[in-house]
């Protein structure tokens, strides 16, 4: 089986050598085409930051393993990232954020487990950068919000709570103040949760829900939300499971997904084999389990718990008092442990 690789930029090599050579080490039985993609490519001159090659790879794989990209600078310019999931029509984001043992949060210390899923809506909201200055002094954004699109990111959010058997979906929102754009995406959610009656649906809103959050994560297992909230609700819950390091993500599409680590390119580290690519390796487990390789994503995964319960940690994590790994010590901490 074959895939697309897309290494990224910043701290995106490093983190993508490290999982690949963890993959490679399980004999996890995939093939990759690495793909031309990112700001450098950019900067070479194509504008969607991909060469016509990488794109046509990918459409033919329909798989994409990609690190972290940074967005140009400079005014109408798009986000790689962003313009990725556009063109493939990706309309979820699907992010899990889970307790793990080893990695202390001021939850796990407190014995209160997380186990949360963010769908977030991946194409619409203010995500098209249609905004420009009405008069010198104002500047206008419009926002979409589409019943279609609404309708497609709720039911993928209904049928995955289902096949996990959630306890609960919650659609979030501020349907109080933006009655028309965040009212049509509350209308859709409950017009979805009829087909779905075993599913306890309920809504919150939105600056409600980050109160909540924080105070009782426990409470939520999937929450579903547009474009703009859903971002900013996923590193809020990164953050209650450990941080950044810890996020994985899957953009899932009809014909393409891409299986990405929520964090950016993290040019502070870049460059110094330093980063931690956990997060990128559990967006791997997801794509494993996606194209069907269920036991190399379950030993690998357990040999993963496993290092970060005896407190093997990279810098950004884990007890300040013992020494960290650089990020190819990681790695090779968990292929120790298979
Ligand atoms: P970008 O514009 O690409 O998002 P950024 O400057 O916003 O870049 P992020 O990648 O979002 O940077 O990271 C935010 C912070 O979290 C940085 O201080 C970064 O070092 C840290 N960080 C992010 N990912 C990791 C990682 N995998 N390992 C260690 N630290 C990380
Ligand atoms: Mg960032």
């Amino acid at each position: 089986m074959k895939i697309a690789v897309a290494k990224g930029d910043g701290i995106g090599p490093e983190i993508m050598s490290a999982v690949l050579k963890i993959f490679d080490a399980n004999k996890v039985p995939l093939e990759y085409e690495v793909v031309d993609m990112g700001k450098w490519v950019f900067d070479k001159g194509f504008s969607n930051g991909m060469t016509p090659e990488a794109q046509q790879t990918i459409e033919r794989l329909g798989v994409l393993f990609k690190g972290p990209m940074e967005t140009p600078k400079g005014k109408g310019v798009k986000s790689v990232n962003v313009t990725a999931r556009k063109t493939w029509n990706t309309y979820a984001n699907k992010r899990v954020f889970q307790t793990l043992h080893g990695v202390d949060t001021v939850f796990s210390k407190a014995g209160i487990p997380i186990d949360i899923t963010v769908v977030r809506e991946n194409i619409e909201d203010t995500y098209g950068g249609i905004e420009h200055m009405l008069t010198q002094d104002v500047a206008l954004s419009r926002r979409f919000i589409t019943r279609p699109g609404s309708l497609q990111v709720i039911r993928y959010a209904f049928e995955m709570a289902r096949q996990k058997k959630a306890r609960r979906i919650t659609c979030s929102h501020k349907a109080n103040i933006m009655k028309i754009t965040d009212g049509l995406f509350l209308d859709c959610f409950y017009e979805v949760a009829k087909e779905y009656p075993e599913l306890k649906a309920d809504d919150v809103i939105v600056d409600d829900l980050c109160m909540k959050l924080v105070t009782r994560p426990d409470t939520f297992d999937v929450v579903v939300l547009t474009n703009l909230q859903g971002d900013i609700v996923s590193d809020l819950c990164a953050g209650l499971v450990g941080g950044l390091g810890f996020a994985p993500s899957a953009n899932i599409g009809d014909h393409i997904c891409i299986f990405e680590a929520v964090h950016g390119t993290a040019p502070d580290i870049a460059g110094k084999n330093i980063a931690n690519p956990t997060a990128l390796l559990l967006s791997g487990f997801a794509m494993l389990r996606h194209l069907g390789l269920t036991e190399n994503a379950a030993v690998i995964e357990n040999a993963l718990l496993y290092t970060l319960e005896q407190g093997v940690h990279t810098g950004d994590f884990g007890d300040k008092s013992k020494p960290s790994l650089n990020t190819t010590e990681f790695a090779d901490a968990i292929i120790s442990n298979f």
